[in-house]
């Protein structure tokens, strides 16, 4: 007998009739033996939709407000979900964030789990009830509020529980039967990873596959969980109910490097379309600059992610270019203006017509010459960069938004991608 944790998100829950799909792979597993917990999200688009509305009500809303609206989608789903289980004569119970508890900080619309009592559930699910759990959302413990976790936030917590309840598998279940080589919505020719190595699928995440939230990617790889992504849209009878031995042969399994034997360059391309770009055009060459620009930013919690500097032809200025999250780009502005006395009176462009195109392969670490490829199949497309940036394992670079698709489709022909 496992304990196997299985998270749903949005489009897999969206009505009714999916529900009472998501509830015939739980009962699969049920059959099996299996103890399971499960996470659910909000139905397709009404988190969406109660974003909408708390910012129509005051675009300067209160934090913790927010998290008592957006928190509610998850509730409903849960519900749902436990009701559809028990009309097919199975034990289960919902549990939203506070009940469990979830604990987290108190950052609302963007908290940490900081620790999940898991006790009363665990012992819930050991006498054979299923466990209906909320995703993306908490309680603080300042003022014992809810606290959501940040948009995608349900795979984080059902990565948690799978902590929480030392489940053997956490299982992801989407709208697309795996993690790909990259967005299969955008490429055709996308193929599915069978295996990804914690440190790739935590840059993919970070660098814009939305398949999973960045920090569930990091929690599984601190707290080695054997993650899987699978499709929900799979028949509940055509699948297998989960035994720790035969793991391996369908969805993505997101493991340790050295289980994977087969290792490319390049394993994925991610894209992030919410990127802005900010200019300060004839800076002062001089020592000290750099920090009186991006330490004001620092203090204002802004991330600047890429920077770039360019000497101009009269060798005593510099242009400063760097990227921050369009989201934040008013605030960014805002705070460049109020530091005018110590940066000086430059130009500021900025734009958020821009796209941040990454490769990432653990494969870097030992071959040369993958920027240089970048470069060059960019430049025969007529593709002009903007800004670059490297780590150990991923080379970003930032283009106009227009090129993004014809960018990706041809860095994943050229580093041999493609599915034909
Ligand atoms: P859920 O609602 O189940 O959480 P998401 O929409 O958050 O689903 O994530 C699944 C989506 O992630 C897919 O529909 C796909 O378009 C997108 N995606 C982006 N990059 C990738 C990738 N490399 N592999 C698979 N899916 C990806
Ligand atoms: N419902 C939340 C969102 O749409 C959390 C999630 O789906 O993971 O962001
Ligand atoms: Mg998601």
């Amino acid at each position: 007998m496992a304990t196997v944790v299985m998270k749903f998100g949005g489009t897999s829950v969206a009505n009714i009739e999916r529900i009472q799909n998501v509830a015939r792979h739980v009962k699969r597993e049920v059959d099996a033996g299996n103890k399971v917990a499960v996470v659910v999200s909000a139905m397709a688009g009404v988190t969406n939709q109660l974003v909408a509305w708390v910012k129509e009500a005051s675009p300067l809303y209160d934090a913790r407000e927010y998290d008592a609206v957006v928190a509610t989608g998850e509730q409903v789903t849960a519900g749902l979900l436990a009701i559809t289980l028990q009309a097919m004569g199975l034990r289960a119970r919902s549990w939203t964030g506070w009940q469990v508890p979830v604990k987290t900080d108190v950052a609302h619309g963007a908290a940490r789990i900081l620790d999940i009592p898991g006790g009363e559930i665990k012992s819930r699910i050991e006498g054979g009830e299923i466990a209906v759990v909320t995703g993306f959302q908490g309680i603080e413990p300042i003022e014992n509020r809810i606290a959501t976790l940040g948009r995608g936030g349900s795979d984080t917590s059902a990565v948690a529980i799978a902590v929480a309840l030392e489940a053997d598998v956490c299982d992801i279940y989407t709208d697309v039967d795996g993690v790909y080589t990259t967005d299969p919505r955008i490429v055709s020719k996308a193929k599915r990873l069978a295996k990804i190595s914690y440190e790739e699928m935590l840059e993919m995440a970070s660098l814009g596959s939305k398949v999973l939230q960045t920090r569930s990617v990091e929690l599984a790889m601190v707290y080695k969980v054997k993650t899987r992504v699978l499709s929900s849209f799979v028949a509940p009878d055509a699948m297998q109910p989960f035994r720790a031995d035969n793991i391996e042969n369908i969805g993505t399994i997101v493991c340790d490097e050295d289980e994977i034997v087969e290792q490319q360059v390049v394993s994925g391309i991610a894209y992030a379309k919410d990127e802005a770009k900010v200019t300060l055009l004839n800076v002062d060459d001089k020592p000290g600059i750099a920090a009186r620009i991006f330490g004001p930013l620092a203090d204002a919690n802004i991330n600047v992610d890429m920077i770039v500097q360019n000497i101009t032809p009269d060798g005593k200025h510099t242009d400063m270019t760097f990227t921050v999250q369009a989201a934040e780009l008013p605030r960014t502005l805002e705070v460049l203006k109020n530091a005018k006395t110590h940066i000086g009176h430059v130009d500021v462009k900025s734009s958020a017509d821009v796209v941040k195109i990454s490769v990432i392969g653990v494969g870097m670490r030992s071959h040369a010459g993958v920027a240089a490829q970048m470069f060059q199949t960019l430049s025969e497309k007529g593709i002009n960069i903007h800004a670059i940036s490297t780590s150990e394992i991923k080379v970003s670079v930032l283009i106009d938004a227009a090129y993004a698709e014809l960018a990706v489709r041809a860095l994943h022909s050229a580093y041999g991608l493609d599915n034909d």
